[in-house]
């Protein structure tokens, strides 16, 4: 079958949530992937962010081989041997006392809300139901119902009421807002620390740091959502240690589960964690053996091949070339690390620049509009950066 094949019975048995580029990928490695008819691209959307390790990295392959002949699902009826030696890992790379496994991102986030919610009654004393938890303008944090509850997103919001009570939102970047909108009953202020989804928006200098301390001072929560920031994509291992505003909840997903399955967790510390008591919260595949050894192996390659000072290195020149290009629509270049976005002159239309840069041999996506996101696998080299920087470039020159 060819690309066009694959694509109709998309169209015709898959409901249509979503508008993909149209490009199929039967094959990958690494940071490149291939189609149907043979042609290779540069992959620069990397699942989101899920695949910071690379495609099918070997190291990560190996683990999922090695599982497969040993068990693979056990449910959290039984212990298994795979989980706490994963816990455990997740826990030194992250610096927090405790993880709770989950399997995709949203799920991460609707248990950081469970647990502030619970911790608000327990620990701060707000009576149960009047718990509130502020959120901020533009967010993402996943598609249930509670999680998009807190959404400003018509798309992801509209016709799916009655909506989930108890959040307040709040414009993103500006911490005296949130400061301004704790209450008595306020348990948490959940925030992104770079906006993916929003077009890579970054906060202003200090924003971190101020939520953590209005957070401290008022006995509220923090709660960062790193599902798309995590794992070294910003150029350190999480996005808030660039004010090193350590949060009292980690979100984690993505690359966590090495580009291979959903795997997602939160962390925190005992005084949060232990909020949670047998049967107030659980996953059938949570923590399952095969995704434990996948988890293990996905924080080794990180750790390994210090994925983090590779994207810092590469983001810097990725900003710098691709900023010098000489294309009078577009505005600015902004991100951290590997994640990054171009942004164009309002009411540009970038779905075109992507078919184009498709043709060219690159894929990428646009958030907004006028938003493309560049984020490849952490493990690119700067020739293949540099190459793919040509790409680019020789597309954007064109834009008339
Ligand atoms: C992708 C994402 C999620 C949701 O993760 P899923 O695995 O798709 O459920 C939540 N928050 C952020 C910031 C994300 O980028």
């Amino acid at each position: 079958m060819k690309s066009q094949d694959y694509i109709a019975l998309d169209e015709k048995f898959g409901a249509h949530n979503y508008h993909p580029l149209p490009v199929v990928i039967t094959w990958a490695e690494g940071c490149t992937v291939r189609d149907p008819e043979g042609k290779t691209y540069y992959d620069f959307l990397s699942a989101y962010s899920a695949v910071n390790q690379g495609h099918r990295h070997p190291k990560i392959l190996q683990a999922v081989r090695d599982q497969l002949e040993l068990c693979t699902l056990t449910s959290r009826a039984f212990h298994n041997d795979k989980m706490g030696p994963f816990l455990k890992k997740l826990c030194e790379f992250t610096g927090y006392e405790m993880a709770l496994p989950m399997n995709t991102g949203t799920e991460a986030v609707e248990t950081a809300l469970k647990a502030a919610r619970r911790w608000g009654v327990e620990v701060k004393g707000v009576e149960n139901g009047k718990q509130e938890i502020i959120c901020v303008d533009d967010n993402f944090h996943g598609r249930t119902i509670a999680v998009i509850s807190m959404s400003s997103d018509p798309d992801s919001t509209v016709n799916y009421g009655p909506y989930v009570p108890g959040f307040k939102r709040v414009p993103y970047g500006d911490a005296r807002a949130i400061a301004a909108a704790i209450t008595p009953t306020t348990v948490a202020v959940i925030v992104e620390p770079i906006q993916g989804e929003a077009g890579v928006v970054t906060p202003p200098e200090g924003y971190l740091r101020a939520i953590r301390e209005t957070c401290t001072k008022n006995q509220v929560l923090f709660i960062c959502d790193e599902i798309q920031t995590g794992f070294c994509r910003t150029g350190k291992r999480f996005a808030w240690q660039h004010e090193g505003a350590r949060p009292d909840i980690m979100c984690l997903g993505k690359a966590l589960g090495g580009g291979i399955m959903p795997i997602s967790a939160i962390v925190a510390d005992h005084g949060v964690m232990d909020v949670f008591t047998p049967g107030t919260h659980g996953s059938t595949f949570g923590g399952n053996p095969l995704a434990s050894a996948v988890g293990i192996a996905a924080l080794e390659v990180l750790e390994d091949e210090k994925l983090e000072d590779n994207a810092e290195r590469l983001g810097r020149i990725f900003r710098e070339e691709v900023g010098a290009i000489a294309c009078p629509k577009m505005k600015l270049v902004r991100g951290k690390g590997l994640l990054n976005a171009v942004v164009f002159e309002k009411g540009f239309e970038a779905w075109d620049v992507c078919l184009a840069l498709r043709d060219a041999g690159l894929l990428a996506k646009q958030t907004h509009g006028n938003i493309i996101r560049f984020a490849p696998p952490l493990v690119i080299t700067e020739k293949e950066l540099r190459e793919a920087i040509a790409i680019i470039r020789s597309v954007f020159v064109k834009i008339a």
